[in-house]
């Protein structure tokens, strides 16, 4: 059968080369590198060599480990933030509001955390959250999981005084990104983004974030653009993700995101964990996820 791909065999340029290189040397790779690596066809000899060596490269700096993940959405509701690429953006949304009630809530908690593997239990609202009901069920998931399990927060924009809050009651962490095109597939505002951004990393929170979503016409400019970022603002844990649409949704016509090739070559970009971040794996057991592709909503 004629295979309609023309698979590039040509050898590594030297330019490739020298950037690979340098990574197993522990050398992270420059913006323009990065916009060049991003630009390698998926299906070169290329870029099978860049998966390669990020995958030798993450496998021997985290000692051939990972972390396992696991996210509660508490609740449901037409969001204001009105993302396009979102199921539950307002204006396009068929969800009503509903919400979990603790019980469940702290079920789930424990069926997540009942092996003693979770690293970290994800607690996911829309854009609009309600503070005072957040930090009670907070609390009560703080008394039900493991001591080295942390919680970690995927909620809206917050200010100062609400990390302090949500510190004070037994968050670790909190999942923030500046989207792709946000402000123009969102409507929400970059500056506000950025600004939490801030927040979570005087409050003293891990900062997590992601490369995401992606999509087919999103270019590597952009990409880079938004990998940096995240480092720029020093992040506890760097991902990529692609954009999955539900059919009908307002982005379906753009297509679904990147394919596993495209995906691991951008997740290679990841800033290694900080010694914080080592130190707290220690007290870890077992199982890891990659999370590339977790089902969280994209806050
Ligand atoms: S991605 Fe988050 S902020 Fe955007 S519409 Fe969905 S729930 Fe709201």
């Amino acid at each position: 059968m004629k295979n309609n791909h023309a698979i590039s065999s040509a050898p590594l340029t030297k330019q490739i080369q020298t950037i690979l290189d340098r990574a197993l040397e522990s050398h992270p790779p420059s913006r323009e590198e990065c916009r060049v690596l991003l630009e390698l066809p998926p299906d070169s000899l290329e870029a099978a060599r860049l998966r390669a060596t990020a995958d030798f490269v993450s496998r021997r700096r985290f000692g051939n480990q990972a972390i396992l993940l696991g996210q509660i959405g508490l609740g449901t509701a037409p969001c204001p933030g009105d993302c396009l690429f979102c199921v539950f953006g307002q204006s396009h949304t068929a969800f009503r509001q509903a919400e979990l009630s603790l019980e469940e809530i702290l079920q789930r908690a424990h069926s997540f955390a009942a092996t003693g593997d979770l690293f970290a239990l994800f607690l996911m609202t829309m854009h609009d959250f309600e503070l005072e009901r957040l930090l009670r069920i907070i609390e009560a998931v703080r008394n039900t999981l493991p001591g080295h399990t942390q919680i970690v927060v995927n909620i809206g924009d917050f200010d100062l005084a609400q990390a302090r809050d949500l510190r004070t009651v037994g968050v670790n962490g909190a999942y923030h990104v500046c989207r792709l095109r946000e402000g123009l597939d969102t409507a929400l505002d970059p500056a506000v983004r950025k600004k939490t951004f801030s927040v979570i990393r005087e409050a003293g929170l891990d900062f997590y974030y992601c490369c995401e979503p992606i999509g087919p016409e999103h270019d590597a400019e952009e990409l880079v653009e938004q990998l940096f970022l995240g480092i720029e603002y020093g992040c506890f844990q760097h991902a990529a993700m692609r954009r999955v649409y539900v059919p009908g949704s307002p982005l379906a016509g753009r297509g679904r995101g990147l394919g596993d090739a495209r995906l691991r070559t951008d997740a290679k970009h990841r800033r290694p964990r900080t010694e914080l971040t080592r130190s707290r794996r220690r007290g870890q057991r077992g199982l890891c996820r990659d999370r590339r592709e977790s089902a969280r909503h994209p806050s």
